[in-house]
């Protein structure tokens, strides 16, 4: 099955590359392709809006994922808004550095980041999945492994280590994305 990737953050695209490498050949988001807004107030709202624009613009299968982390003692944000959580221009180090900021003598600690897939066909079909990954914000950013708020973000499932202190395979062992796309690989034909 060949997807085109909404995505132009590298390092989701090796996420997804390596979690459906025997099932989809991956084809980079059209360079020329300007910046799609992310104006839905869901996950799956915008996960739709990104792979929508991207098969349009190729005439092509597409696959998008819209991810947030969700805190509890913040009432369930930064959420859909997670990655401008800091205001524009959007920058990880200013999310994550907030994020401290704003649970800075908080006890519950607890998270969880949510991923939606969304695949649009190029006849306009939507197959849509999702993961949760539990866990908790550490106190001060840890490790140098990965992306956005990876540093700060301990899973339940691990001994520990933040996400940005595990390697790429220990991470998608266990992270969110992984789930969706174990979900998603149920709704898709057998090759
Ligand atoms: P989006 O899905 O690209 O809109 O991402 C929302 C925000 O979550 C951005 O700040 C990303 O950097 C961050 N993010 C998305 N996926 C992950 C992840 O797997 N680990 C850590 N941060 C992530």
């Amino acid at each position: 099955m060949v997807l085109v990737c909404a995505s132009a953050n590298v390092h989701k695209v090796e996420e997804m590359n390596a979690l459906l490498t025997d099932i989809v050949h991956l084809v980079p988001r059209p360079a020329e392709l300007g910046e799609v807004h992310e104006t839905g107030s869901t996950l799956l709202e915008n996960a739709v809006i990104k792979a929508e624009a991207v098969a349009a613009f190729a005439h092509a299968d597409a696959i998008a994922d819209d991810t947030g982390l969700e805190v509890d003692a913040l009432d369930g944000a930064p959420g859909v808004w997670s990655a401008r959580f800091a205001g524009e221009p959007q920058s990880d180090a200013r999310n994550r550095a907030l994020l401290l900021e704003r649970l800075d003598g908080i006890v519950n600690r607890s998270a969880r980041f949510r991923t939606v897939l969304a695949i649009v066909r190029a006849d306009g079909t939507v197959i849509h999945a999702d993961g949760t990954c539990n866990g908790t914000i550490a106190l001060t950013e840890r490790g140098d492994n990965g992306f956005g708020y990876d540093s700060v973000f301990i899973p339940n499932d691990g001994d520990g280590r933040t996400f940005a202190e595990l390697s790429s395979d220990e991470k998608n062992a266990m992270s969110h994305r992984a789930r969706a796309v174990v979900a998603l690989r149920e709704l898709l034909p057998t090759p």
